[in-house]
């Protein structure tokens, strides 16, 4: 329970960037993920998490997916400011076929496919391949976030709130997705579903799911918004209502269980 509290303090108080989908949108997504790894996927996995070590260095014990789920976020929290910067997203605009810059291939889809291939890679140093599965849990589940994936002008940077509530300090547009949505997403109990595809994975699988989160993010965080148009700044603070949160954690809801899926066939793909 503890990743309750660290929401509970958080609320309003961490930084936006902390998060993304929160702990327990990410442990959320690697526990589905989990579940459905083939035997040998699962083998592996354990394998890789054996010697985990923390953001620190040291060994942090860690076994399951969900519990390293948060790793990349951890090691940016005490990293330079900038040092992972744009590795968690990919600014492509909601109104537009063209995808966002990319620089040197740090952004989200491009390093899920550097990430798999090293974890696919048994050549690979140990240590290379257990961080590359951290980052590729990790990163799955970013990408899902829509506006991990798709945003306005605004980048999703602007003041927001829920009616009817305050505007706490602190929230923004993306922060309330990724931790107001999640938890409400989350509210209905753990993620449901069952992986029925066992294909080889197309190579540009993660950039294609990342155009669908980029459409999601068009028809399901703006497109809803009261007064939205394209490439124009919304009034602030944005206030969204009760109705805009309900259909809001639906759809964070069936984009986590995407992930979960998703990353349990990328990982059963590149663990065989
Ligand atoms: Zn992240």
């Amino acid at each position: 329970m503890r990743w309750m509290v660290i929401v509970a303090v958080c609320l309003g108080l961490c930084p936006a960037s902390a998060f993304a989908w929160g702990r327990q949108g990410h442990a959320a997504v690697a526990t589905l993920a989990q579940k459905n790894l083939s035997p040998e996927a699962l083998a592996q996995v354990q394998v890789l998490l054996a010697d985990d070590l923390d953001r620190n260095e040291k060994p942090s014990h860690r076994k399951t997916l969900a519990s390293v789920a948060s790793w990349a976020d951890e090691i940016r929290d005490i990293a330079q400011p900038d040092t992972y910067k744009g590795w968690h997203t990919r600014a492509n605009p909601v109104c537009s076929d063209r995808l966002g810059a990319c620089k040197d291939g740090y952004c989200v889809d491009r390093l899920i496919i550097k990430y798999a291939a090293i974890l696919r890679d048994r050549s690979q140093p140990a240590r290379a391949r257990n961080e590359a599965l951290k980052w590729v849990v990790h990163l799955v589940g970013d990408l899902h976030q829509p506006l991990h994936s798709g945003v306005n002008i605004d980048r999703g940077n602007i003041p927001a709130g829920i009616i009817g509530g305050e505007v706490k300090p602190g929230t923004t547009f993306h922060s309330l997705w990724d931790i107001d949505v999640a938890v409400l997403a989350l509210k209905g109990g753990p993620l449901q579903g069952r992986l029925a595809d066992a294909k080889p994975l197309p190579a540009d699988a993660p950039t294609q799911w990342m155009k669908e989160a980029r459409d999601v993010a068009r028809s399901s965080a703006y497109d809803t918004l009261p007064g939205f148009s394209c490439n124009t700044h919304l009034k602030t603070p944005l206030m969204v209502d009760d109705a805009y949160m309900q259909q809001a954690a639906a759809t964070a809801r069936k984009q986590m269980e995407n992930a979960g899926l998703r990353l349990a066939h990328l990982l059963n793909d590149s663990l065989q």
